[in-house]
């Protein structure tokens, strides 16, 4: 299985202190395009290069429910068949009903929203979710004993950890590695990158005429996925 992450906005309702968005995080209302898909551009990119029988799609952001393009963005992706993931701080999921193949990853700010409501807005959530847990967040509260506590169902994640914690969290968890594709469409439907940071396909310009200029000729990632969170979190909800 292959993963697609779409950063549908940089902008978000929350401001943690440690948000890797802060330098460009904008107003939703911000007339620049960093709150902006072409939904025409990736329905034909999507149609052309991304099976939904290959591919998940995780949409992130900044906050991704916040973008005005979200819920036409699902339904567009839901009509095309694919599994939906959706990053998301946990206070905006109700804006969409239930939907067949969605699934959200909440991650709790607890700088930003008492665990209280997080806990709260998962069990109302309209489609399934689980909690992102982070095994060597440096917080004050651990997280993990929490979700148990409140039954709530988590996925690891893998931003922190070295390659021993991470390799035993896999084993534990029976997660076993396969080469995949990871790639991301940037800043907002502009440009789509391989986990490598090599250019992908360029949306902008994509055309019927351009489009297989764009990818590289090595596609697979085939490294230990340390820094693939997005791999990491959908291999667990997904189970592939
Ligand atoms: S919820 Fe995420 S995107 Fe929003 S401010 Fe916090 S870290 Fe940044």
């Amino acid at each position: 299985m292959n993963y697609l992450t779409i950063v549908l906005t940089s902008s978000c309702n929350f401001k943690c202190p440690e948000c890797p968005m802060g330098e460009y995080r904008k107003s939703i209302e911000d007339p620049r395009n960093y709150n902006y898909i072409n939904l025409e551009k990736l329905s034909e990119f999507l149609r052309d290069l991304i099976d939904p029988c290959e591919w998940i799609i995780e949409l992130t952001g900044g906050e991704p429910t916040l973008c005005k393009e979200y819920i036409p963005t699902i339904n567009l992706l839901t009509k095309m068949g694919y599994r939906i993931s959706v990053l998301t701080n946990a206070t905006n999921m109700n804006v969409i009903g239930r939907h067949p193949n969605l699934k959200y990853f909440c991650t709790w700010h607890e700088t930003q929203m008492d665990f209280k409501t997080f806990s709260k807005n998962i069990q109302n959530c309209n489609n399934e979710c689980y909690a992102v847990y982070y095994p060597n967040k440096k917080t004050e509260t651990d997280a993990k004993v929490l979700f148990d506590l409140y039954s709530i169902p988590y996925v690891y994640c893998s931003w922190n950890e070295d390659l021993f914690t991470f390799g035993n969290i896999m084993e534990k968890l029976k997660i076993p590695y396969v080469p995949f594709e990871s790639i991301t469409i940037n800043n907002v439907g502009e440009v789509a990158v391989c986990a490598k940071m090599k250019p992908y396909a360029n949306l902008y310009n994509y055309t019927s005429k351009n489009k297989y200029d764009f990818i590289p000729k090595q596609k697979t990632c085939t490294g230990f996925p340390t820094i693939c969170p997005v791999w990491f979190r959908n291999i667990q909800a997904w189970g592939v």
